[in-house]
């Protein structure tokens, strides 16, 4: 029988956001109770709120929006591997023993997870371009974090989402594994179809169970 994991945060006005970003609220334009026909809501929010994807015009001026992102590496087999790493960043050791056969997308599930949607993580584990080369050397399309960012949080230089794009690597940040054991799922986290942003929140879920990819070695 399928089964669907929603792994995306609430968005809420209690979600953390990065620190100084613009917080998520909402007003009402109109309301029933006011006796209006409908009511009617309206959204202020960072393109990086909750569960995201960057698009890489985030980290380069002349680079695409989520309208033009390409669809594919947002829905299809994943590989969600838990990691013992607590902060600093991730590199290909961490994942040493693990089967990882035919991995496609990756979806890293680390003690931020646990935390609740109004808790920033201090401190999270972050990819590296070591990790970013060695996915593209495996042919991954994607790369899913229950961290905030691919980058260090400090980091004015953004080297993993430089590298990331450069190997034509999505991204999917802030997604909440908690729950959802190990294992090879299919994933469905599309961009909206926004033109002109530098990301946009996703409805992230995982759905099993997913034909495991043949593995071309
Ligand atoms: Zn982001």
């Amino acid at each position: 029988m399928t089964r669907i994991y929603d792994i995306s945060r609430t968005l809420s006005p209690s979600l953390a956001v990065w620190p100084g970003d613009m917080p998520f609220s909402f007003t009402h334009s109109l309301r029933l109770r006011d006796g209006a026909a409908v009511n009617l809501t309206t959204l202020t929010l960072s393109a990086h709120t909750g569960s995201h994807i960057d698009a890489p015009y985030h980290v380069v001026d002349e680079h695409i929006h989520p309208a033009d992102l390409p669809l594919e590496p947002y829905i299809g087999p994943a590989h969600v591997v838990t990691i013992d790493r607590r902060q600093g960043g991730i590199v290909p050791d961490d994942f040493a023993g693990r089967d990882l056969a035919g991995m496609q997308r990756l979806l890293i599930h680390t003690w931020v997870s646990d935390l609740p949607d109004d808790r920033w993580p201090d401190g999270f584990p972050y990819p590296t371009v070591e990790l970013a080369d060695w996915l593209a050397e495996r042919g991954v399309r994607l790369l899913g974090l229950d961290s905030p960012s691919v980058d260090q949080q400090d980091s004015q230089t953004l080297p993993c989402h430089h590298r990331l794009y450069a190997h034509g690597i999505a991204n999917l940040e802030n997604v909440r594994l908690s729950g959802v054991p190990d294992g090879v799922y299919e994933l469905i986290a599309l961009p909206l179809k926004i033109a002109g942003i530098c990301g946009c929140p996703v409805r992230a879920i995982l759905r099993t169970p997913a034909s495991r990819p043949r593995s071309d070695g």
